[in-house]
């Protein structure tokens, strides 16, 4: 199953030199992963538009476009305002270089990308972007380091009223965790309530 997605996903290098042989490199991270999966999942939408010529710019993005360096520094006490510094396209219109009108707006879930550590309780429960609330449901967090003899590993971390159950693939059964658990989280997902 893990290779079906893989090779279908088009940043992975694929070497050919072997005949009849595509080898895969599974060194993806879960970014990758989601944005194949959830393909026309968007979690966030963009729209341009020029008043003087016209040019309307639209972008739609399955990973929430955030500025990093605003929850690198305070975490994810200031996710909202990570999010709101987080649009895509300039201001100015490509053709005639005149300001153009940003609309934007978010999915029915938020897909977020983190690399920082923090305890599971210093994740905001919900979050409001202009009219929308959006609930924390989990997150993928990693565990261990790259390196030569390990790639890491990867677990979901679920959100269960005031409860956290961790799913690892390598464990027969969920297990719970505690809030001040401190963990690497590589993804954080919001949905719409
Ligand atoms: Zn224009």
């Amino acid at each position: 199953m893990r290779a079906e997605i893989l090779k279908s996903v088009t940043c992975f290098v694929q070497d050919t030199t072997i005949p009849d042989t595509v080898t895969i490199d599974a060194l993806s991270n879960v970014i990758n992963l989601c944005e194949y999966v959830f393909q026309e999942s968007y979690s966030y939408f963009e729209i341009c538009t020029c008043e003087i010529c016209g040019n309307i710019k639209i972008v739609k993005k399955c990973i929430l476009p955030i500025n990093e360096g605003v929850l690198n520094k305070h975490g994810f006490a200031k996710i909202v305002d990570a999010i709101k510094e987080g649009k895509v396209l300039k201001p100015k219109c490509t053709k005639c270089d005149k300001e153009r009108s940003v609309s934007v707006s978010y999915g029915a879930q938020l897909f977020i990308e983190s690399s920082i550590i923090t305890t599971l309780q210093d994740i905001p429960l919900s979050i409001q972007l202009d009219e929308q609330q959006y609930t924390h449901v989990g997150c993928v967090v990693y565990h261990g380091q790259h390196s030569q003899t390990s790639v890491g590993h990867y677990t979901a971390y679920v959100r269960n009223g005031t409860n956290w159950i961790e799913y690892d693939d390598l464990l027969r059964k969920p297990k719970k965790v505690s809030v001040k658990t401190n963990c690497y989280i590589n993804m954080c997902i919001y949905v719409e309530t």
